[in-house]
């Protein structure tokens, strides 16, 4: 296994100004698995309760996402529950129940231990670097955070950042993180902070990717009836990290590349609730959407 995700399995509450869901299939874990299994194979890491469906881990499974790292625990599955404002942009989280994840130490198993690329999703920078501690052969680690671990575990997560190639964060996170206003030099600072990547995203404005040697700003796909923006982060992180492991590459070509991957990925994601709309498309309709995306961003 070359590919590795660490995070939340989730059944997700979804309020949009125009429909409702309860019970959903979410997690940050989850959406990056579906959105990874388009390019390349992929191992998940993570914990269900009892209450779990067995329908969805099948669902996982024939979608070509090896489940050997999801532990069922006797308890319930994280659930989180989020309402949406009619801009799309503004989300209030309503709750956050842990359930079987608050006590969680993750466990890698052997055959997934030696992954090459690791997507630690949204989880506890304490978690994250448990799972990380136990890859053997990483070679590219991305990680992913959220204004709450800011917040309340920033020691742990600095101390993290220090061990991973890249970071990907929402302009908010990005300002929390380093105090900058400035979005430019909020991601400088944060290449200070040990990553070499930041993937700065901007919801419907699109994504920015900042190394040393690369400065890259895609919009996001014009998506005409967006339906349910959950997931989309993580998706994106899928489709790009997914890509980069199809590649076995990371030099500047292919991170571009994956870029429009990953904003391809996100946009099937908000398409529909939960992960229906990125779960029905396949290969040759993301490559399809990549064509359209390529042909209108360059002149
Ligand atoms: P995104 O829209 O990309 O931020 O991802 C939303 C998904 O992340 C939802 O399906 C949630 O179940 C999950 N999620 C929400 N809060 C957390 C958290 N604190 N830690 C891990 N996963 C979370």
């Amino acid at each position: 296994m070359s590919l590795l995700v660490i995070g939340t399995l989730a059944l997700d509450k979804v309020e949009t100004p125009y429909a409702a869901r309860d019970e959903a299939l979410g997690g940050s874990a989850t959406f990056f698995a579906y959105a990874a299994a388009n390019f390349h194979q992929v191992g998940l890491v993570g914990v269900i309760g009892t209450d779990f469906p067995a329908s969805e881990m099948a669902r996982l499974e024939a979608a070509g996402v090896n489940t050997g790292g999801v532990e069922s625990v006797e308890g319930k599955t994280f659930r989180w529950g989020g309402r949406y404002e009619a801009d799309w942009n503004t989300r209030h989280t309503l709750f956050t129940d842990l359930g079987v994840f608050e006590h969680w130490d993750p466990k890698v198993p052997s055959g997934l231990a030696d992954s090459r690329f690791v997507f630690l999703a949204n989880a506890a920078p304490a978690v994250q670097a448990k799972a990380l501690d136990q890859c053997t052969s990483p070679e590219f680690v991305m990680v992913d955070t959220m204004n709450l671990w800011i917040e309340i575990a920033k020691d742990d997560l600095l101390a993290l950042l220090k061990r991973v190639d890249g970071i990907v964060l929402n302009d908010e996170e990005a300002r929390m993180l380093t105090g900058e206003n400035n979005l430019i030099r909020a991601a400088k600072k944060v290449l200070e902070l040990g990553p070499k990547y930041v993937v700065l995203k901007k919801g419907e404005h699109g994504a920015f990717l900042v190394s040393e040697e690369v400065h890259f700003s895609l919009p996001a796909y014009p998506v005409e009836n967006v339906v349910d923006p959950t997931g989309a982060g993580d998706s994106f992180a899928g489709g790009f990290m997914g890509y980069l492991a199809s590649a076995r590459n990371t030099d500047a070509a292919t991170l571009k590349r994956a870029m429009l991957y990953g904003t391809v990925t996100a946009s099937f994601c908000v398409e529909g609730f939960s992960v229906e709309e990125l779960a029905a498309r396949h290969r040759g309709q993301v490559e399809a959407r990549f064509n359209e995306l390529s042909m209108i961003t360059t002149f």
